[in-house]
């Protein structure tokens, strides 16, 4: 942290709501300015949709429910973890293949990079890309507002795209969350356009599970932290903020100078806040998207899905979603596949396991060689049936109005907001949830310092 903002919040109350990883990285920064933070969470866990699972599973084995790998390129993630004293785990060095289906609709492995397929998207897109890229990829610019009007499924439609070009789409919902019908063309336009190599980089995870980096950003707030403490109302007239918070035996009010709040948008929209935010602020929030997700954890006697040379991970456009091992990194014979299903194969992937249970879901990875081994623990985890997230994470659809994006970032009084959602580069990731969890901290303290400052000059 930057010396300037050393414990020049003393004496100044900031409360935390939600303690993901957003609201756990602001209460970090905040305590080390010397705020004094009450973080409040409705769960009884910290960690958010970050949720390793270590229950149930066979030779101490854990995997992710939620959010699993860590790009190359994710710095504030990357160097939180180093400075908690975690190691990040290199994982899935082949990358992603893809599965297809054949002529006698059989999952095939029909290409060994996926990183393939992600470029010949990216060149399709170029003409949209090059008008966003003049836009200067503003989101209040007309252009914009044109791009993001047009569905993916419209786009696939109007450039008479093949059928492989569609598949590669089809298989985003392991990525977006959303379908092409639902998904707005200018989520894949922003995905391309940066300076970034297109097929992803190197991934890694937490050793451990990723959990262990809520733990130890939640261990120095000690008493500081509520759980099962149900944010239900905020009040932010005049000089402070009141919260309203349920937990098991009463409903109290939290008074305090600062409010970050980091609920998801699709928890939030259901707050009252009084008095209400600014009409674009609540429009941003109400109208905002989340995807359905499915995360199966599949834990097999062995790892049949190793094969030499061939990657470990598969992008799909079948029902059962994208699947990787899950627990590359960890010892035993057996292994953990997991499996995200997005979008409509959300749906697909419950229907089958409320049918078959997780037979079922074995039976679907044949192609793979699921028969060579026994189906020894399972774990589902439908994030869109989640009280607290109510979806895996935000996605734009066609109907989003583009210049509203900036409104979800924006200050109101003395609130400031944070999570993925709010985040331009990493919205989606955990590397979003920190980034904006930090940014928020580093508005309370510009907000606060300026307020001093003017304070101070009038006195002189
Ligand atoms: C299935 C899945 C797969 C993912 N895969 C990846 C991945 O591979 N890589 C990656 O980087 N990211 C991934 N993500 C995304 C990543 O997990 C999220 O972007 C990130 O964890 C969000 O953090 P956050 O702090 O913004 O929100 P959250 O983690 O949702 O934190 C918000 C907190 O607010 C709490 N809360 C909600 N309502 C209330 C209330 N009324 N009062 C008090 N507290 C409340 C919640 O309990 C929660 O703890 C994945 C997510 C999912 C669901």
């Amino acid at each position: 942290m930057a010396d300037g903002f050393r414990k020049s919040l003393t004496g100044v109350s900031v409360v935390v709501a939600g303690a993901g990883l957003a609201g756990l990285a602001a209460a970090h920064d905040l305590l080390a300015m010397g705020a004094g933070v009450t973080v409040l969470d409705a769960r009884d866990r910290v960690g958010g949709r970050v949720l390793t699972v270590r229950d149930g599973f066979l030779e101490r084995q854990h995997a992710e429910a939620g959010g699993d790998m860590i790009d190359e390129d994710q710095r504030e993630i990357r160097d939180l973890a180093t400075e908690l004293g975690l190691k990040l785990t290199r994982i899935l060095r082949g990358g992603f293949a893809y599965v297809r289906q054949n002529g006698a609709n059989r999952p095939r492995v029909v290409q060994r990079d996926a990183g393939g397929g992600w470029a010949l998207l990216a060149r399709r897109l170029e003409p949209v890309i090059r008008l966003y890229r003049l836009a200067e990829q503003r989101w209040d610019s007309p252009i914009a507002a044109q791009v993001a009007r047009r569905s993916v499924a419209a786009w696939l439609d109007d450039t008479k795209a093949d059928e492989e070009l569609r598949a590669t789409t089809v298989g985003l919902r392991g990525f977006f969350l959303a379908d092409p019908d639902e998904l707005s063309l200018i989520a894949l336009v922003d995905q391309f356009s940066g300076d970034d190599e297109v097929a992803p980089g190197a991934m890694y995870r937490i050793e451990g599970g990723n959990d262990r980096l809520a733990a130890a950003l939640a261990a120095p707030l000690q008493n500081r932290l509520h759980l099962k403490a149900e944010v239900v109302a905020v009040s932010h007239r005049g000089q402070g903020v009141r919260v309203s918070v349920k937990n098991a035996h009463a409903l109290s009010q939290i008074a305090c100078d600062y409010l970050v709040m980091t609920l998801p948008a699709s928890v939030l929209r259901r707050i009252p806040f009084t008095p209400s935010l600014p009409a674009q602020q609540h429009e941003a929030f109400a109208r905002l998207r989340y995807g359905r997700a499915t995360k199966s954890l599949l834990q097999f006697s062995r790892r049949f899905w190793r094969v030499p040379g061939r990657p470990r991970a598969f992008g799909s456009p079948l029902s059962f979603g994208a699947l990787w091992e899950g627990n590359e990194e960890q010892r035993g014979a057996g292994g953990i596949l997991a499996l995200l299903a997005g979008g409509s194969a959300s749906d697909a992937t419950q229907a089958l396991t409320a049918k078959e249970g997780a037979a079922g879901l074995a039976r679907a990875l044949d192609w793979l060689g699921s028969k060579r081994a026994d189906l020894m623990a399972w774990r589902q985890v439908v994030w869109e049936d989640d009280p607290f997230a109510r979806g895996g994470y935000a996605f734009f659809d066609p109907e989003f109005e583009t210049a509203l994006r900036p409104w979800l970032a924006r200050p109101c009084n003395r609130i400031v907001f944070a999570g993925e959602h709010t985040s331009l580069k990493w919205q989606g990731y955990m590397n979003g949830a920190i980034e904006t969890g930090r940014r928020a901290a580093a508005e309370i303290w510009a907000t606060h310092d300026s307020h001093q400052s003017s304070v101070g000059s009038r006195q002189s």
